[in-house]
C-alpha cells in the first residue's frame, strides 16, 4: 500500500502550491508541451502518442494479448487490439512494450524523452497543511485515501481513451505546471502531479473522453470537491476544488458532458481547476495527453493500411 500514501502526500503539495507564495506561470492554456506523435513498429505491436516523461500513448496489438511495460503486467489490448500505456515521470530513456498472444510475444523497445522540471519552493504555509497533527484531522485524510484507493481500483471496460481527449475547460490559463518539485516550508516534497487552470469559480468542467465516474464527492480534505472518471483500462482523470458536482459514482459521461463547476474548495486559494491523470499507479500529465492521443490512434490505423 506504499502507493497510498503518495496518493496523500501529491495531494498535500499541490493542495499547499496553491497559496499565494506560488508564483505563478503565464502560458496561454491551448499551448500544451510539444510532443511529436512518433513510435515504434514491430511485427504484432505498434505504439505512437506522446513519447515523454508523463505522456501516455496507443498501442495496436493481437486482440486480446497480455500488454507487459517494462516487465510489468499491464492489462490486455481490447477486442480490436487497442492498449493505453502511459510514463511516469521518471521514465527511462528505453522501455520495453511487450504484447503476449499464446505463445507469440511482440516487444517495441520504446524512446522516452526527458523533460525539465522546475523547482519551486513555497514557505510561510500553515504548518498543519505541510505535516498535519491534529488527530481528527489525521483520521478524516485516512479515510479519504481509502476512498481514493477505491476510486482508483476501477478497470471499467470502457474504451473512452480512443476518442483522444479535449480540454476540461476553455480558456484561462495554465497557473501551475506538472511535475515541478516542491519545496513546503523548507521541506522537499512530492511532485506537482496536477495540471492547474486558472478559471472564474462556476465554469463549467466537462468530461474530457467518455467513462464512468468512479468517485464523486463535493467536500474532501484537500481536494475539496472531488471527481474521479475511469476512461478504460485504468486510465482515469481527476478533477479537483470543485464547487458543484452534476454527476455520482456508476455515472456513464460522454465527451464533452458537464460533471460540474470549477471553484475553490478544498485547500486552494483561488478558483481554478487542478487536473490529474493516472493509469495503473502511474501519474501522467494530462495536457500531454490532449496532445499525444490526438494523433496516435489515425497513425496507428495509418500504418496498418499501408
Ligand atoms: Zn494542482
Amino acid at each position: 500500500m506504499k502507493w497510498l500514501a503518495g496518493a496523500v502526500l501529491f495531494l498535500t503539495a499541490c493542495a499547499a502550491a496553491e497559496a499565494p507564495a506560488q508564483p505563478e506561470t503565464i502560458t496561454p492554456v491551448l499551448e500544451t508541451p510539444a510532443t511529436q506523435p512518433s513510435g515504434v513498429q514491430a511485427s504484432g505491436l505498434s505504439c505512437a502518442g506522446a513519447l515523454t516523461q508523463g505522456g501516455i500513448a496507443l498501442c495496436r496489438a493481437t486482440p486480446g494479448a497480455e500488454i507487459l511495460i517494462a516487465g510489468e503486467a499491464a492489462g490486455r489490448a481490447d477486442e480490436q487490439g487497442w492498449a493505453v500505456i502511459g510514463f511516469n515521470r521518471e521514465a527511462p530513456e528505453s522501455i520495453r512494450v511487450e504484447a503476449r498472444a499464446g505463445d507469440q510475444i511482440a516487444h517495441a523497445d520504446l524512446t522516452i524523452a526527458p523533460r525539465q522540471f522546475d523547482v519551486q519552493r513555497v514557505d510561510g504555509l500553515p504548518q498543519q497543511t505541510v505535516t498535519p497533527s491534529d488527530p481528527a484531522v489525521r483520521a478524516r485524510i485516512r479515510s479519504e485515501a481509502a476512498l481514493k484507493a477505491q476510486g482508483f481500483a476501477s478497470m471499467a471496460p470502457m474504451t473512452g481513451f480512443l476518442d483522444g481527449f479535449i480540454l476540461p475547460v476553455e480558456g484561462g490559463r495554465v497557473s501551475g505546471a506538472w511535475g515541478n518539485q516542491r519545496i513546503l516550508n523548507g521541506t522537499p516534497s512530492t511532485p506537482h502531479f496536477g495540471y492547474d487552470i486558472a478559471v472564474p469559480t462556476g465554469t463549467p468542467i466537462r468530461a474530457p473522453a467518455a467513462g464512468v465516474v468512479t468517485l464523486a464527492n463535493p467536500d474532501m480534505h484537500y481536494e475539496g470537491g472531488l471527481v474521479f472518471i475511469d476512461h478504460g483500462q485504468g486510465l482515469i482523470t481527476m478533477y479537483l476544488h470543485m464547487s458543484r458536482l452534476d454527476v455520482r459514482v456508476g455515472d456513464v459521461v460522454r465527451q464533452g458532458q458537464t460533471i460540474g463547476a470549477v471553484g475553490a474548495s478544498g485547500r486552494a486559494t483561488g478558483p481554478h481547476l487542478c487536473w490529474r491523470m493516472r493509469w495503473r499507479e502511474r501519474q501522467l500529465d494530462p495536457s500531454i495527453a490532449v496532445a499525444g492521443l490526438a494523433t496516435a490512434r489515425a497513425e496507428l490505423v495509418d500504418r496498418q493500411i499501408n
